[in-house]
């Protein structure tokens, strides 16, 4: 299986699928593979000639040092993890340096408002580094379909966002969040939960879930403080933000219309590691 931790070398392998115009899917990850990684790739295989993943913790999203830090870094076992799928997946791991110049800071970004609303309050600049280090990573693959989680909703949307501005030759591919058994959206961060912690999660996505009932002859003011509830003096859970918001821009819904579509988000900390979730509510 091939694994690049340089950029250059990587460019040299793809260049020939480029001018070939051959189909190239690209997942890009933190690496700590799941099933919902896995997933992203499996959809990838189905439909493109290569596939490619890139692994890499990318400094510039993390607005926490300690975050940054305590990211588990896996990359042996994710390599096992990937050849046991598909032993013609691409693999790019590389280090910071291949990728930043030094003291190079995530680029400015406008995201047409979405980069201010819930990830983007509780972690200020986490989009600008999401859209440096995307578009680095779609300028050097050059992908044809780059595969994206639900999880990271806001993400998605802001991915999608970038390449309509940018003009980007990239469809982007939405994939539902896959779950653990208790129904704790499965994440990297998880890892670093014990086991007692990671059943007690379940409790996020079964609020979720309950809003979404809730949803239909509730207002949304009224979710949001019955969440609120949920989390108030909790043992273990400090809820970050609760929203409701419209599917497109990612506002706060005020008032329900029939029109329009809407989600729930939350983040929550276990202790001091920081979970999300997300779920459709119509
Ligand atoms: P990460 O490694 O956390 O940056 O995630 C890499 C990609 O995998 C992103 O597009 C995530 O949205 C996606 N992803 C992470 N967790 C899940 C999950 N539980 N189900 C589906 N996709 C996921």
């Amino acid at each position: 299986m091939l694994v690049f931790n340089n950029k250059a070398a990587l460019g040299r392998h793809l260049a020939p699928f480029i001018a070939q115009a051959k189909t190239i899917g690209f997942v890009p990850t933190m690496g700590a593979l799941h099933d919902g990684h896995l997933s992203l790739l499996k959809a990838s295989l189905e439909n493109n000639a290569i596939t490619v993943i890139s692994i890499f913790v990318n400094p510039t999203q993390f607005n926490n040092p300690d975050d940054l830090k305590k990211y588990p870094r896996t990359l042996d076992s994710d390599v096992l993890k990937i050849q046991a799928l598909n032993p013609a997946i691409v693999v790019y791991a590389p280090e910071v340096d291949d990728l930043y110049d030094p003291k190079e800071q995530a680029a400015s970004f406008s995201f047409e408002g979405l980069e201010f609303q819930m990830e983007g309050k509780s972690r200020p600049g986490h989009f600008d580094g999401v859209g440096t280090i995307v578009k680095k990573l779609f300028d050097l693959v050059k992908p044809s379909h780059a595969y994206f989680g639900e999880k990271d909703f806001q993400q998605l949307q802001i991915v999608k966002k970038l390449v309509a501005l940018h003009h980007l030759p990239v469809t982007i591919v939405a994939c539902p969040i896959y779950r653990e058994a208790n129904g704790l959206a499965m994440s990297s961060r998880n890892e670093r939960l014990s086991t007692a912690e990671r059943e007690e999660a379940a409790l996020i996505y079964k609020t979720l879930q309950t809003a979404q009932q809730k949803f239909g002859t509730k207002s949304a003011k009224h979710i949001r403080d019955w969440v609120t509830k949920v989390f108030q003096n909790h043992p273990l859970f400090c809820l970050d933000y609760f929203e409701i918001t419209d599917t497109t821009s990612l506002k706060p819904c005020i008032k329900k219309s029939k029109l329009k579509t809407y989600r729930a988000f939350i983040a929550v900390f276990v202790k001091n590691v920081r979970l999300i979730d997300t779920i459709s509510l119509n």
